[in-house]
């Protein structure tokens, strides 16, 4: 019988295939007590549990690795390497000793350890949490006899749905497009890292289904609708029709819209809009230099990171910078330097802190870890002799930050200099705002930056305070907030005043809808993903300024997010008049 459930469009376009269910989490273990007798037999089936998941772990690293090469398996070798701990052996051992079932006895040391690595001082140490959680759950697969399903398994040509709860990282890596076609994820919202990972992937995906693990069995046929958030299961052969159907429209409409990539951004009334691209994996960047774009308005560095056991050095950095500034040309590149924390996936898994987004995130963990941060801007500085990059720092909440930054950025230059280096000194710094402090303070930042960029996903999560990565609050962010609008319209008239640049990267840029309110906000660089590119040039192409700032100031003027979104709509489609491609984007 067919079914809908209903989650947050995250990455357009329509999937069609079988679930692959994964449930990738720790399952709930029975206390079970054994007789002396059995306990050398215990033991032993626990060992052989042990060797079994290390072989499944090894046979999972050796695909990643001839998919994706070595760095991105090398978060498999970290957990192999836990389950040789002596310490996880001997403490299983000893409780199964004292008369413990094999899976209570590892479960109560893993949990133990989990907690102790999750406290510990050392951000290594934290780091490795997301690993422990793995081996726990795959070697407890293996104890209580439940199917292994890793993404990686699914065979090529498969198109089939990766359904779970969330994406982590050894998940991510796993991801191979030629054998899943779509993502559902109980977690997560549209403004979600792994939202962006999927639009970057340029994967179908919805998030934020919450019950989507629970409802789904596996092997049965959905549809994906990652425009709406549908996803259908069972369609009836009229439904499947109607989406065939429907993405055959889509790949039309798309071709149509590429026509525009040559095309400039202006405005009816002459006024040109610097588009650029949000480049999230460096292998998007030459997909994304098709799109249309005036270069990168966010290179997103820390997913260079994902996965990963370590942290990427010098020469890789510059190599991945470096491939993004060929790919565009000489046009400019705008890299943003580490924001690792928060929901973003660091090196190997979680740093578990109790409010990770006020935590230690972004410019906070870099200039607390000199070494990382200066290694990367060297990279950077470096990478700038080959291309217009600029730099920018995120979630700038104080001036002492800025000024921080700047002398390691001085010193890395120094170490360049030392060191005979080719590299570029005078690189422009700019920074995010996406803090409210940063915004209402935006005038003791002006002085000392070259540059703006508005990031509304985190603006509007701080502003409101909505998390911006849990579904049940999903309708609770709200970019129109009467608060996010002052804010936003706060920094581009300082900014400006101040003669600098003043750009939106935020997702809220891609949305033709919320692009038209920025535009009327005086907002003249957008960043948006490549594949928003051609809808929001549309858009702008469109409609006059004078037209945008009329019904930006009118939205201002209200009280309510749902008060501006109508005013918004209203005066956007006259603009418009009837205008194709933009169907239900106009949301
Ligand atoms: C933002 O916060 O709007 C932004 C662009 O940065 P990120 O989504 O990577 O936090
Ligand atoms: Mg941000």
């Amino acid at each position: 019988m067919e079914r809908k459930l209903i989650g947050i469009p995250a990455s357009p376009g329509i999937a069609v295939g079988p679930v692959h269910l994964l449930r990738w989490e720790v399952p709930e273990v029975r206390h079970r007590m054994i007789p002396d007798s059995a306990i050398s037999d215990e033991i032993e089936r626990w060992h052989a549990a042990v060797a079994k998941a290390k072989e499944r772990l090894t046979r999972v690293r050796d695909r990643v690795e001839a998919a994706a090469g070595s760095e991105e398996a090398a978060i498999f070798d970290v957990q192999l390497s836990l389950l040789d701990d002596p310490e996880i052996v001997r403490g299983v051992e000893e409780l199964v000793r004292q008369n413990f079932g094999a899976e209570k006895a590892f479960d109560i040391i893993m949990i133990e350890r989990e907690h102790t690595f999750g406290r510990s001082a050392s951000p290594m140490l934290r780091e490795r949490v997301g690993d422990l959680t793995d081996v726990h759950i795959r070697v407890l697969s293996v104890l209580l006899d439940l199917p292994d399903h890793d993404p990686v398994d699914v065979p090529k040509g498969a198109s089939a749905i990766l359904v779970t709860h969330d994406l982590t990282p050894s998940l991510t890596v796993q991801l191979d497009r030629q054998a899943i076609a779509g993502i559902a994820t109980d977690a997560g919202t549209r403004t979600s890292h792994v939202a962006i990972l999927a639009r970057s992937l340029g994967l179908p995906a919805i998030v934020g289904l919450r019950t989507a693990t629970q409802e789904l069995r596996g092997g049965e046929r959905v549809i994906l609708d990652g425009l709406t958030g549908l996803l259908a299961v069972n369609p009836t052969h009229q439904d499947l029709e109607a989406y065939r159907e429907r993405a055959r429209q889509e790949a039309l409409e798309e071709e149509d819209l590429k026509r525009l990539s040559s095309l400039e951004a202006q405005t009816t009334d002459g006024i040109h809009i610097t588009l650029r691209a949000n480049v999230d994996l460096p292998e998007e960047a030459d997909l994304a230099a098709t799109s249309g774009a005036e270069g990168v308005g966010l290179l997103r560095t820390e997913f260079l990171v994902v996965g990963r056991a370590n942290m990427p050095d010098e020469d890789e950095q510059y190599r991945a910078y470096t491939r993004v500034i060929r790919a565009f040309g000489g046009k400019p590149i705008v890299i943003r330097t580490f924001d690792i924390g928060g929901d973003k996936l660091p090196i190997g898994g979680f740093p578990s802190e109790p409010n990770p987004f006020l935590g230690w995130r972004a410019i906070r963990m870099c200039l607390d870890q000199p070494d990382l941060f200066r290694t990367q801007l060297r990279a950077l500085l470096r990478a700038a002799a080959q291309g217009d990059v600029r730099i920018m720092l995120p979630l700038i909440v104080t001036l002492d930050e800025v000024r921080q930054a700047k002398l390691m950025l001085e010193q890395a230059a120094s170490e360049l200099e030392a060191r005979g280096a080719k590299f570029r000194r005078d690189v422009p710094l700019g920074v995010m705002i996406e803090t409210p402090a940063a915004a209402i303070a935006v005038d003791t930042l002006v002085n000392d930056v070259s540059f703006l960029s508005i990031g509304t996903n985190d603006l509007v999560q701080y502003t409101l305070a909505v998390d911006r990565g849990n579904a049940n609050l999903a309708s609770r962010f709200t970019p129109l907030h009467p608060a996010v609008l002052r804010l936003i319209r706060r920094t581009v008239d300082v900014g400006t005043e101040a003669g600098l640049d003043v750009a939106v990267c935020g997702e809220m840029a891609s949305q033709p809808l919320m692009a038209f309110a920025l535009l009327g906000l005086g907002v003249r660089q957008l960043s948006v993903s490549p594949r928003s590119v051609p809808f929001v040039k549309r858009i702008v192409r469109g409609v006059s300024a004078a037209q945008a700032e009329a019904a930006a100031m009118e939205a201002l003027e209200t009280s309510t997010a749902g008060d501006a979104q109508d005013i918004l709509h209203r005066r956007l489609r006259e603009a418009l008049g009837d205008v194709p491609f933009l169907g239900g984007l106009l949301v």
